[in-house]
Formats: C-alpha cells, sequence, structure tokens
C-alpha cells in the first residue's frame, strides 16, 4: 500500500509503497519496505498527517470484528 511520508531531512511530503503495513499485538507498525525521501534519498522520516489516518485505517480494519468471536452459537429453535 501507499503511505504518506514527511522526510525529517527535507521536510518533503512523498508518496511511497510500503508494501504491506502489518501491526504487533502493541499496536506498533511494522513496514515491508523501508521508504526513503525521493528527494535527498534520506531514510529519516515520520508519517505525515495523511500518512497517519492512512495507517490508522489499516489498523482498525485489521482487527477481528467482535461479532465473530463467539466461541458457538447457540439453537434457539429446538424441534425438540
Ligand atoms: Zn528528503
Amino acid at each position: 500500500m501507499v503511505l504518506n511520508f514527511n522526510c525529517k531531512r527535507c521536510h518533503t511530503n512523498y508518496d511511497f509503497e510500503v508494501g504491506r503495513l502489518t501491526f504487533d499485538e502493541n499496536g506498533d507498525g511494522a513496514l515491508e519496505v523501508q521508504p526513503n525521501c525521493p528527494r535527498c534519498r534520506s531514510d529519516q522520516w515520520l508519517l505525515s498527517e495523511l500518512g497517519q489516518s492512512q495507517a490508522t485505517a489499516v489498523q482498525l480494519s485489521d482487527l477481528p470484528s467482535p461479532g465473530h468471536l463467539r466461541p458457538e452459537t447457540t439453537a434457539h429453535d429446538s424441534p425438540c
């Protein structure tokens, strides 16, 4: 997926294809591909405001839906 970054060195905002964005149990994100700035080639970056909302959207869609966590369904309409 593409995230928007801000270069710490030259303060350019840029889009970068980071591959897969995954989150561990602490909610820390990990990028499959490390971005670097297209202008100065620095690998020192921050997520821009846009990038943060993009990452948050991915994190939320990664969470299992509470409706799917029931261990078993109860049968209310038993024929007996
Ligand atoms: Zn830069």
